[in-house]
């Protein structure tokens, strides 16, 4: 199968950088050849882009669309639960998501398995990568789950055992939030999660966990919240810090230092302030490694006041434009190129996502994943309806005449 999209530019955020117009070739499931100019190749399928622009498809490297969406978003249990966490899937693919970092932390009432999860996902058109992970929730006390023990809570002394850290390491894909640095406010009010917030760990048991990924072939991720957590967490060898609220310059030039990426959530997911897009501009210019993603879903911060979201509302794949855009508009504004913006919801995050040299960008030989839309996606438009084709693995997912 062979499909050409014609008459396009090109954003492909990769060697070949922005064609001003011209067309793609696809073959398969890979891009075959990107040129500027017209193709009279005789293909399978055509698709005429009438001027509009192609980018790689939107990568959030941050979700819980299968386990806590699923209960509290629709209310669904047991076998409704897969259908559930499906139909959040759909919604992101249908927002120009073409790859998700979702997690397994176990759950008090749920209790799928990592690798039920893992079948659901297998044969869908959305790279679905699985951080697994134990995660405490800031309640008094506090609440500790895992992927290992779905469906119950545990005890931090007997149940962290080094084998279950290893179970974890090894069903890893990525490195999401693996371990809770800081407990958790979750989707509760801070009223019902007064310990949100709290350190969790001495820093000998992050040190054990992050050895044993390693030793284990695989990246550690962190949920953090200060600069305490986020040192720590730094001098063990972690590598992906998730949120990050609340860390100073100083820490962020140390997470530069030791290459640790930083996931921005803007809207929320932690008891502190999420960054603002100045802050997260400083952290990008000390030189870390930054990708945004939505934590979906989840409600804003009441202190997010970049962002103008209804009190309560979840926010979803369905808003990953309208949550990410004021900071894409920042960092344009400071004068970064629009191509190094465009890889803030694109490229960088496939990079946390993807154990092979595999980058998301618009190249021969990779995995035929684009956007094809009607303006700039987060730059010139939020509405997820301008993103007229998704196309994954080489075919037409979502069309929108
Ligand atoms: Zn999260």
């Amino acid at each position: 199968m062979t499909t050409l999209i014609d008459n396009v530019k090109i954003f492909t955020l990769g060697d070949q950088g922005t064609i001003e117009n011209g067309y793609i070739l696809i073959k398969g499931d890979r891009f075959q050849e990107i040129n500027a100019g017209h193709s009279t190749i005789n293909c399978d399928k055509k698709i005429d882009g009438q001027g509009m622009v192609v980018l790689p498809g939107l990568v959030d490297c941050h979700t819980h669309l299968m386990e806590y969406a699923t209960a509290e978003l629709h209310q669904t249990q047991g076998p409704a639960q897969k259908m559930a966490g499906i139909a959040n899937l759909l919604t992101a693919l249908k927002s120009g998501i073409v790859a998700v970092g979702e997690h397994h932390l176990g759950h008090p009432v749920l209790s799928q398995t990592t690798k039920e999860y893992q079948e659901i996902t297998n044969d869908l058109p959305i790279d679905v990568k699985l951080a697994t992970g134990c995660c405490f929730i800031g309640t008094d006390p506090l609440t500790l789950v895992s992927a290992a023990h779905p469906g119950r809570i545990i005890d931090k002394d007997k149940d962290l055992t080094d084998e279950v850290i290893k179970h974890m390491a090894i069903n890893s894909d990525f490195p999401g939030e693996s371990i809770f640095l800081n407990a958790t406010v979750a989707n509760l009010p801070l009223s019902v999660a007064p310990k949100a917030g709290q350190i969790t760990f001495k820093y000998e048991k992050i040190k054990n966990f992050v050895n044993i990924f390693h030793a284990c072939g695989k990246k550690i991720g962190a949920h953090i919240e200060g600069d305490i957590a986020a040192e720590m967490f730094i001098n063990a060898g972690g590598d992906v810090i998730h949120h990050g609220h609340g860390i100073s310059k100083q820490v962020a030039g140390l997470m530069a230092k030791q290459n640790v990426s930083l996931v921005v959530t803007p809207h929320g997911g932690t008891s502190s302030k999420p960054l603002s897009p100045e802050e997260v501009y400083q952290f990008y210019k000390l030189g870390v490694n930054i990708a945004i993603a939505s934590d979906s879903y989840l409600p804003a911060h009441p202190e997010a006041a970049w962002l103008d979201l209804p009190q309560d509302y979840l926010v979803g794949p369905e808003d990953f434009l309208k949550i990410t855009s004021p900071f894409l508009t920042y960092f344009l504004d400071q004068g970064e190129p629009l191509e190094d913006v465009l890889e803030l919801i694109t490229v960088n995050g496939r990079r946390l996502l993807s154990n092979s040299t595999e980058n998301g960008t618009i190249t021969p030989g990779n995995q035929a994943d684009c956007i094809i839309c009607q303006q700039i996606p987060g730059i010139e438009t939020i509405d997820t309806t301008t993103i007229k084709y998704v196309i994954k693995n080489g075919q037409p997912v979502v069309v929108r005449n």
